[in-house]
């Protein structure tokens, strides 16, 4: 999925936990794309940790950026973020394995998962995944915090 899908979603998953949560969640939801910055986008079909869709798209990091999350807000009294940045995580996992390119959240494991299900900035991800977020994070945003526009 694209950065605004991954966006969206956490920010909806963090909106439902408050207004940081909602700032936290769009952080973690991106975050596990921080692998193109740092391996590139590698095209070919074998799965490597250290390319796109690698260890950072993974149960294990999702954990260990929880628990580094954690000690890190809890110096600040916003431990509840921790949940939200998980959930984000973990949402961006399962945003990617509808796409076409294989990732290995189970990592030790060799189990794989991709559903082929829509393909990458396409119409039908803005139109299908993009769209509803966005309105049902306007949604949240409007009856929960009371902003109307
Ligand atoms: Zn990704």
């Amino acid at each position: 999925m694209t950065r605004i899908t991954h966006m969206a979603a956490g920010a909806l998953i963090g909106g439902l936990f408050g207004k940081y949560g909602m700032l936290a969640g769009a952080v973690g939801g991106v975050l596990p794309d921080i692998d193109v910055r740092l391996f590139g986008e590698e095209k070919d079909r074998e799965w490597h940790l250290f390319k796109h869709r690698g260890i950072t798209h993974t149960l294990l990091l999702a954990f260990a950026v929880s628990i580094g999350s954690y000690i890190y807000l809890s110096l600040y009294d916003y431990e509840k973020l921790v949940f939200v940045i998980f959930l984000a995580l973990l949402s961006h996992i399962a945003l990617d394995s509808l796409n076409f390119q294989e990732e290995k959240p189970f990592y030790p494991l060799k189990t794989g998962i991709c559903f082929k299900i829509i393909k990458v900035g396409t119409i039908q991800e803005y139109l299908f995944i993009t769209l509803p977020l966005f309105l049902i994070l306007i949604e949240v945003v409007i009856t929960k915090y009371k902003y109307y526009i």
